[in-house]
């Protein structure tokens, strides 16, 4: 019987944890304050900005919203993350993405002081997690090695491959798994024998971004399946890139989509906020 990681008890138990450190904070007489700053008004990113504001409040960390017009130039922006960047109030700076196509992506997450990223997106932030230094790291991978370990699936020595070399997901996944002693094999497009390298998994992360993607013929009998993707299929129905229900009988422990990796990101957010004043 497949155990299932279920990533919205963890998540809770994380921005539980988050608010006790908080109040502990808060008594020493050091506040958390994050900024989030949207672009536009793409109907997702509002989502996304509602639950970390949400997240915010529960854990007592102040958010800044700063809500701007599609208009906004990229001189405007880089101005705000500048100014924010110099204000010592604030402890964390997110810039929504995606932003408009007039706005270079890069150049936003270049400009914010790598003491602020909390989304780790910043190529120091990264630059440190490859080489095993202090940063922010990338919530939706911290996500995943917190949904293992408080699930108590052991990683060293483990063979880890992860399916998607995305910036956000699949290569800093990559670094945290190998950091936690795995045997690491990044899988992307141009893999060839996808399957065969899949099925050496003892645990499979699969971050590709195409729906229900992932059968059983991918998985190896007792693999543990961390779904990143999250879709909505043909019905409405939310659903991963691996086909929940037809592996569900090989592995031993498995996310479900929604309730798996998705809550984890926004608690992950919450903790490198914290990690800000610390
Ligand atoms: P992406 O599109 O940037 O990257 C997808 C990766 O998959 C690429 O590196 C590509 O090489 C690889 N890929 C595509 N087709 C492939 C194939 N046929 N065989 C092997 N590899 C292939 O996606 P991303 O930003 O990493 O996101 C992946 C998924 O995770 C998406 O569904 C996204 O919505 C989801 N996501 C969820 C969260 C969360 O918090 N739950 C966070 C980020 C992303």
């Amino acid at each position: 019987m497949a155990t299932l990681i279920d990533g919205k008890k963890i998540s809770t138990q994380i921005k539980d944890e988050l608010k006790a450190k908080v109040e502990e904070l808060q008594k020493q007489g050091t506040s958390v304050t994050l900024a989030v700053i949207q672009v536009g008004n793409d109907p997702a990113s509002t989502v996304y900005v509602g639950n970390k504001k949400k997240a915010c409040e529960y854990i007592g960390i102040k958010s800044l919203a700063y809500e701007l017009p599609e208009t906004t130039t990229q001189e405007e922006l880089l101005d705000l993350v500048k100014k924010l960047n110099e204000d010592p109030e604030v402890n964390g700076i997110l810039v929504q993405l995606p932003l408009p196509k007039h706005i270079d992506e890069n150049l936003v997450i270049q400009t914010i002081s790598p003491k602020k990223d909390v989304d780790g997106f910043h190529p120091q932030s990264v630059g440190a997690l490859s080489i095993g230094q202090r940063g922010f790291v990338s919530c939706t991978p911290s996500g995943i090695i917190q949904l293992l370990k408080r699930s108590g699936i052991e990683i060293e020595g483990k063979e880890c491959v992860i399916i998607g070399r995305s910036n956000i997901v699949g290569k800093p996944m990559a670094l945290l798994m190998l950091r936690e002693n795995a045997t690491v094999t990044i899988c992307h497009s141009r893999t060839k024998n996808l399957k065969e390298v899949a099925k050496r998994a003892d645990i499979l992360i699969v971050a590709i971004g195409k729906p229900r993607f992932i059968n059983h013929e991918y998985v190896k009998e007792g693999a543990v399946v961390i779904d990143v993707g999250i879709h909505r299929d043909e019905n409405n129905k939310l659903c991963g890139d691996v086909d929940f229900d037809d592996v569900l009988d090989k592995v031993t422990a498995i996310t479900p989509v929604p309730g798996g990796v998705g809550p984890m990101t926004i608690a992950m957010l919450m903790n490198n906020c914290v990690e800000s004043v610390l």
